[in-house]
C-alpha cells in the first residue's frame, strides 16, 4: 500500500507451548511481546534468528501467572533495561501480579484492567478477561492502523468475549492444545486430564475449530495453531480440524493455517495496515 500513513504489522510466534510462550507483534516504530515464557536468551536469540534482533520492545505484556508465560519477567526486564538503556514495563492484571512467584516478579512490573484498553506508542493494547485456572488471566489483542492481531490461548472454553474479539483480528494465535482422544488415552494421571479438560483448562481441537467457526471473522488472514500438547496432540490432527472448520465457512482459502512450536521461532508474518 502506497500511501503515507500506510505501516506493516509485524507478528512473529517466538514459542508456543507448554514449555514456553512468547510472540512478538509491532510496526517497526513500536513494539510487544505477549508473553516471555521460554529463557530471555531464547527469547532474543529466536527475535535475532528471524531477523528482529533491533526490533523495538516497549512493553512486554504477560496475560496469566503460569511459569510457561511469566517465567522470564525478572530476567528479561533486567537485561531489556541493561541492553537498550531505558526501563520496559511489564504489565499485568493485579491477580497475576499477586500469584507470581517471587523469582519472576519484574522490577519494572506495572498494573493494568481487563478491559482497560491503552497505548504502547504507536500500538493500542486491548487487554480482555479470559477463563483459566488462575487468579486473573487475560488474552490480548493489539491494534496496528485499522487491523487487529491477537493471541488467544490458555482458556477452558470460549466465551462471548472471546469471540467477539477473535472476530476482528486479521491475525491470531488460537489455542489448539489437545486432541480429547489422545488426553483420555495418555500418559496424565487422572487430575490433570480433569483440569486440561475443564472450563477453566485448555482448549481441545474440536472446541478450537468449533470456535473459529464462529467467530473468524472477514478481515481474518493467518492463523497459528497454538499451544499443542506434545503428549495429548499431534500437529496433523489440530490442523486437520482447523482446516476443516475454515473450509465450512468458507475461508478455507483466504486464511493461511500454520502450527506454532516449541523448538524454534516461525518466520514473522507481515500484513499492511491503513491509519485507522
Ligand atoms: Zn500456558
Ligand atoms: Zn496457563
Amino acid at each position: 500500500m502506497g500511501n503515507l500513513f500506510s505501516r506493516d504489522a509485524i507478528f512473529a510466534v517466538l514459542s508456543s507451548g507448554s514449555k514456553g510462550n512468547s510472540t512478538y507483534v509491532g510496526d517497526g516504530q513500536n513494539g510487544v511481546l505477549i508473553d516471555c515464557g521460554p529463557s530471555t536468551k531464547q527469547i532474543l536469540t529466536r527475535m535475532d534468528a528471524v531477523g528482529l534482533r533491533d526490533a523495538p520492545i516497549d512493553a512486554v505484556l504477560v496475560t496469566h501467572e503460569h511459569s510457561d508465560h511469566a517465567g522470564s519477567c525478572r530476567v528479561l526486564a533486567k537485561r531489556l533495561e541493561r541492553e537498550r538503556g531505558r526501563p520496559v514495563p511489564f504489565h499485568m492484571t493485579p491477580g497475576t501480579a499477586d500469584s507470581l512467584k517471587p523469582q519472576m516478579i519484574p522490577h519494572t512490573l506495572q498494573t493494568i484492567e481487563a478491559g482497560r484498553m491503552f497505548r504502547v506508542g504507536s500500538l493500542t493494547v486491548d487487554p480482555f478477561r479470559i477463563p483459566h485456572d488462575t487468579a486473573d488471566p487475560i488474552a490480548y489483542r493489539i491494534g496496528i492502523g485499522d487491523r487487529w492481531l491477537g493471541v488467544v490461548t490458555d482458556l477452558g472454553r470460549p466465551t462471548t468475549l472471546v469471540s467477539q474479539k477473535l472476530s476482528t483480528l486479521s491475525v491470531a494465535v488460537v489455542e489448539f492444545n489437545h486432541d480429547v482422544e489422545m488426553l483420555l488415552d495418555g500418559p496424565y494421571p487422572w487430575s490433570v486430564k480433569q483440569r486440561v479438560r475443564s472450563s477453566h483448562g485448555h482448549l481441545s481441537n474440536v472446541q478450537a475449530a468449533d470456535l473459529l467457526v464462529d467467530a473468524a471473522g472477514a478481515s481474518l488472514e493467518h492463523v497459528v495453531l497454538g499451544h499443542l500438547s506434545d503428549e495429548n496432540n499431534d500437529p496433523n490432527k489440530a490442523l486437520h480440524q482447523a482446516a476443516a472448520a475454515l473450509h465450512k465457512i468458507g475461508a478455507a482459502g483466504r486464511v493461511k493455517l500454520q502450527v506454532g512450536c516449541q523448538s524454534h521461532a516461525l518466520e514473522p508474518i507481515t500484513i499492511g495496515t491503513r491509519a485507522g
